[in-house]
């Protein structure tokens, strides 16, 4: 079977011959449909040798769906030929957050090795992938791969940060969405579906603002030097009560505490090298909260899908063959992916 490998840190990952995989024990083997591209694929591939807790070679892909094609002699709760989504980032299985289905934030997450499928085990840019316990698969139903696989990650971590600073979007409220790519154009969605708030959104791309207003934004600016200036007359001078972060650079950290109304939240989910310094007294407005979200809860993942089953969400997405992942790599780096580029095996 073809696989998209990251062979060695910053060198952009090719396809290789593999053996499919035998599942062992617990384990299941899935046959890929569709596996989505994230700009943490990137930042990975560019890591620094140590930077992470975990080295090439490895197929990249945490976002995957796809039917069960084989079952271990030990492993139950699903079935062949059932349609699922898996749930990324694996965790030792033992600890009280694994068993509470919040891999995410295993307690043994600095030992393991790996943070997930495709980030330090081989992951789902394949054709068959081996999870390692059937816990970590959703069923989907009839929903088609192509959404269900971005919905993993990119939906999976715009709703787990939303979770963190619901309780600021309540009647009245705003929120403010920054950079409207694979995850913020989710997250434009989840803030309308889950919540009344009036959302407002940002990007520095012409294109991706048309789609935070498709996504249901009331207002898409471009990034500049008088958005904060726009934003806040659009909130009446007061601010809003929430930023959700997908750039995370000191440029986007500027205009979120700008923004942010006394109280306010903010939750940083782009891993874009901003630095924000705490002081006090200081700048930071008071009553200021920080989240550093990281993915989301294997719940999470089900109350995502079954958003997307009764038609809440919809992600757009750029279709490549798995034998294009080069070409769709190179989009992604460009900037030039609309919504989510996905890869069909
Ligand atoms: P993406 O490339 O699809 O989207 C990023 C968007 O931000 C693009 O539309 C881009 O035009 C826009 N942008 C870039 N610089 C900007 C700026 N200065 N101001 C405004 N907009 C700007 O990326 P993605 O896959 O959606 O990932 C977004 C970020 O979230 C990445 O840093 C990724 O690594 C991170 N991420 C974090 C987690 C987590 O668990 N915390 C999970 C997935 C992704
Ligand atoms: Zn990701
Ligand atoms: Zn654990």
């Amino acid at each position: 079977m073809k696989a998209v490998r990251l062979t060695e840190w910053g060198r952009e990952p090719a396809l290789a011959e593999l053996e499919r995989p035998i599942p062992r024990g617990a384990e299941v083997l899935v046959r890929v449909e569709a596996a989505g591209l994230c700009q943490s694929d990137v930042h990975v591939i560019d890591a620094a040798e140590g930077a992470l807790p975990y080295r090439p070679p490895f197929t990249l892909g945490h976002e995957v769906a796809g039917h069960v094609a084989a079952l271990g002699p030990d492993a139950e709760g699903t079935a062949a030929g059932e349609r699922v989504v898996v749930y990324g980032p694996w965790g030792c299985g033992n600890c009280t957050r694994c068993a509470a289905g919040r891999d995410n934030y295993c307690d043994r997450r600095g030992d393991l090795g790996w943070h997930g499928a495709g980030l330090g085990r081989d992951g789902g840019m394949t054709d068959y992938l081996l999870v390692p316990s059937a816990r970590h698969l959703v069923p989907i139903g009839d929903l088609p791969a192509t959404q269900a696989a971005p919905l993993s990650d990119a939906g999976l971590t715009s709703y787990h940060a939303l979770s963190g600073v619901r309780h600021a979007l309540g009647e009245g409220s705003v929120a403010l969405v920054i950079g409207v790519g694979g995850l913020g154009h989710l997250a434009v969605q989840l803030v309308r579906a889950t919540t009344p708030s009036r959302v407002l959104a940002v990007d520095i791309r012409e294109e991706a603002v048309d789609l935070a207003l498709r996504s249901g934004a009331h207002l898409g600016v471009p990034m500049g030097a008088d958005t904060a200036k726009v934003l806040r007359a659009e909130t009446g001078g007061v601010g809003v009560d929430a930023v959700l972060d997908f750039v995370g650079n000191e440029a986007t950290f500027a205009l979120a505490v700008d923004l942010l109304r006394p109280g306010g939240e903010l939750a940083v989910v782009g891993s874009g090298g901003g630095r924000l310094t705490v002081r006090k007294p200081g700048f930071l407005p008071a009553g200021f909260r920080l989240s550093l979200p990281f993915w989301g809860t294997r719940p999470e993942l089900a109350e995502v899908i079954a958003l997307a089953r009764a038609g809440s969400l919809h992600v757009e997405t750029e279709q490549f063959a798995l034998s294009a992942a080069p070409e769709a790599f190179g989009r992604l780096r460009q900037g030039r992916v609309r919504g989510r580029a996905v890869l069909l095996p």
